[in-house]
């Protein structure tokens, strides 16, 4: 079964085209990284897929089915970092989450156990580091037990050990059997934890195959001609 196929899916700003034409094709287990720099597509690409920015043209399908909100309520997403409640704890920021998501409390201590934000879950939001922030952001997207998690540009401006700790959280999700779709401007990124890519390059898929393409020559090539 296939996770996500786009179909020539485009988005044109104006005269601008964000995204040209762009056939993804993701299956399932896969840890996906969606890579390119900043302005290439990525963002325009996930709101498309996510029904929260209208395609110019092309349409996609998760599970084999058309895009629609059924299709897309077993995906997690995080296109940017959610408000959380500043005094609130990270355990009561989820319970608020989990009531507008209509997804029972039980969840909560095992997803602040896979970010590992368990021993600070009663430690108030406006506490916590920019790292333990997008962490907790993380947990709040698994809350459903969603089958897709997707995550933008999830360690940006985070320092080298925030870094780590995001990628082996992600490590540890796919190990559970999500599959997961990460954007990334970031090449030694998608190396460390996606086994399968795409690159973006002015709204155009530039190359897409397993982790192991990257080192071919060719890909190598034209990652570095896009400059991340
Ligand atoms: P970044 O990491 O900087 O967000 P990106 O790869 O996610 O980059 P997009 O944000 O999808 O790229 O942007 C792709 C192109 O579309 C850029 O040229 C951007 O300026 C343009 N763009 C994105 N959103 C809009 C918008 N709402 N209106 C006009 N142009 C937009």
């Amino acid at each position: 079964m296939s996770i996500l196929k786009t179909n020539n899916l485009t988005k044109h700003y104006g005269s601008r085209t964000a995204v040209k034409a762009l056939n993804l094709k993701i299956e399932a287990g896969q840890v996906f990284g969606l890579l390119g720099p900043n302005g290439s597509g990525k963002t325009t690409t996930l709101g498309m897929v996510l029904g929260v920015t209208n395609p110019s043209s092309g349409d996609y399908e998760w599970f084999d089915q058309p895009g629609s909100a059924e299709s897309r309520r077993k995906i997690g997403a995080i296109l940017e970092t959610p408000s959380f409640y500043p005094y609130l704890s990270a355990v009561d920021n989820l319970k608020a989450v989990a009531q507008i998501k209509g997804v029972p409390n039980d969840a909560i201590d095992k997803v602040l156990k896979t970010v590992e934000l368990a021993d600070r879950k009663h430690d108030k939001f406006q506490t916590y580091s920019l790292g333990m922030k997008q962490r907790l952001a993380i947990a709040s997207a698994l809350l459903s037990d969603p089958e897709v998690l997707i995550l933008d540009e999830p360690t940006n401006g985070l320092d080298p050990a925030g870094i780590v700790e995001i990628r082996d959280i992600i490590l540890s999700i796919a190990d559970t059997g999500k599959t997961i779709i990460l954007a990334s401007h970031l090449l030694s990124e998608v190396q460390k934890v996606c086994s399968h890519f795409g690159i973006l390059k002015e709204g155009q898929l530039l190359h897409q195959g397993s982790i192991h393409d990257i080192e071919g020559e060719k890909v190598t090539i034209e990652v570095g001609a896009t400059d991340m």
